[in-house]
């Protein structure tokens, strides 16, 4: 195939194989460049919303999806030291029905990574390059030559129509070929950790997804019932550097206020992983024939669960745009025409939720009067801006993605 069918992707994460997926089904050949040796093992659990679903469905991975996902009954919203749920939010057949069939799943990152990769190998047309060390990239103004270094293997030339950056939080598509800026620390961390369902099976739900929400942290747990766990994540308020990563840092007057959240604690034997949380924010998607994608273009607080929906969404309509526009510049005009609005939305939307977590009494008895008063029903029309969302809406051409 000629460098005009032909993608160069930095990065096989979410957006980088959600992409390449994508691409493959246009019948573009792509090659993807990964600094790991394999697909990456890293994260935790990531809630899957009916709008990255719908697009991964459209890419055929709707089985597979399934059989490595859980769909929670619901989400229990629990106020700072009350034990009863302050609020209860309905998912399962009630968001399936809402949002055309389409679930609203949790699963680990590791599992989404893995299917995507499966789905990959379907296709001789996309090409994994692991270990690469570095990749050059030079635009040559009706394509871009692309020199691709690898751990102990000789180094990968090729020219492409694109060069596209799914390089992640730190990427180094949006800083050393775009000239963007480093991430920005957001104040915030996230202790990762995971218990075994029957650790915690006396103390939370194991049908439904917990929320606790408190003075200056938050706590999201959900069980990830294929792999027979609880995904915990605690959000704390920090000053950087992290001194001791395997101790959260919570108060003890937050713990003997909540007896549900210290007996979580107290359950969980594995290490907590520490996650500064980083955030980007940058209105130069693309210059030329390079263009960033997923967390490299707009890295998010996790606190609408919705970084990898984004990624999964501007890769499916890229993929998309790509093959119904022979113009770069037009094709990557339009895509960011199309996506910036809505990234910025939920990014700004995660940024409150920040905010309405983790206030302190007087203003926390206001909110949990107006979530009080939501019906299961209310809480989910408030987010059908994001989970009712179809990136292809209006498009020609996204039906060749099911062929
Ligand atoms: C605590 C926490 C909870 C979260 N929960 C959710 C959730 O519930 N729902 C949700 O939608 N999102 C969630 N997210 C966000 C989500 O994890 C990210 O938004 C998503 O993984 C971004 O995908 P990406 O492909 O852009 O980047 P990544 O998944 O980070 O992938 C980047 C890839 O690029 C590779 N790479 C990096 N640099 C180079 C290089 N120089 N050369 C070659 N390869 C390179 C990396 O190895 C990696 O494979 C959460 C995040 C955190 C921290």
């Amino acid at each position: 195939m000629g460098p005009d069918k032909t993608i160069s992707i930095n990065g096989a994460g979410i957006a980088g194989l959600t992409l390449a997926l994508a691409l493959a089904k246009f019948g573009f050949r792509v090659v993807i460049a990964e600094q790991h040796h394999e697909i990456s093992q890293f994260g935790a659990g990531l809630q899957i919303s009916p709008n990255a679903r719908r697009v991964l469905n459209e890419l055929g991975l709707d089985k597979a999806l399934c059989a490595h996902s859980f769909e929670p009954e619901g989400i229990d919203i629990f106020r700072h030291g009350k034990p009863d749920p302050l609020s209860q939010v309905t998912l399962g057949q009630f968001a399936k029905d809402r949002y055309d069939g389409t679930p609203y799943a949790v699963m680990h990152r590791a599992d989404l990574a893995q299917q995507l990769y499966k789905a990959t190998k379907a296709f001789p047309n996309i090409e994994i390059l692991f270990g690469a060390t570095q990749t050059r990239v030079e635009d040559l103004g009706d394509a871009v030559s692309v020199i691709i270094e690898r751990d102990g293997k000789p180094s990968y030339p090729l020219t492409a129509r694109a060069h596209l950056g799914a390089d992640g939080v730190r990427s180094v598509t949006r800083t050393d070929v775009l000239g963007g800026k480093p991430p920005q620390y957001t104040g915030y961390v996230a202790w990762r950790a995971m218990a075994n369902i029957e650790q915690l099976s006396g103390i939370l739900s194991t049908e439904r997804t917990s929320l606790f929400w408190g003075p200056d942290y938050h706590m999201v747990v959900y069980p990830l019932q294929q792999r027979k766990q609880f995904n915990i994540v605690l959000v704390t308020e920090f000053s950087l550097p992290l001194e001791d990563s395997d101790t959260p840092e919570i108060s003890n007057k937050s713990l003997r206020k909540n007896n549900r959240l210290s007996s979580i604690m107290e359950s969980i034997s594995d290490p907590w992983t520490a996650w500064p949380l980083f955030g980007v924010k940058t209105n130069t998607w693309y210059k030329g024939n390079v263009a960033i994608l997923g967390d490299a273009a707009h890295a998010m607080l996790p606190f609408q669960a919705q970084g990898a929906a984004m990624s999964i969404e501007d890769a499916g309509l890229l993929a998309a745009i790509l093959a119904s526009e022979t113009d770069n510049a037009t094709a990557f005009g339009k895509w960011q025409n199309l996506r910036q609005p809505r990234a910025n939305k939920v990014q700004d939307q995660s940024q409150k939720n920040a905010f309405v977590f983790h206030m302190s009494p007087p203003l926390s008895w206001g909110r949990d009067a107006v979530v009080s008063a939501k019906s299961a029903q209310g809480h989910l029309e408030r987010l059908d801006w994001i989970y009712a969302h179809d990136p292809f809406e209006g498009l020609v051409g996204p039906q060749a993605l099911t062929n």
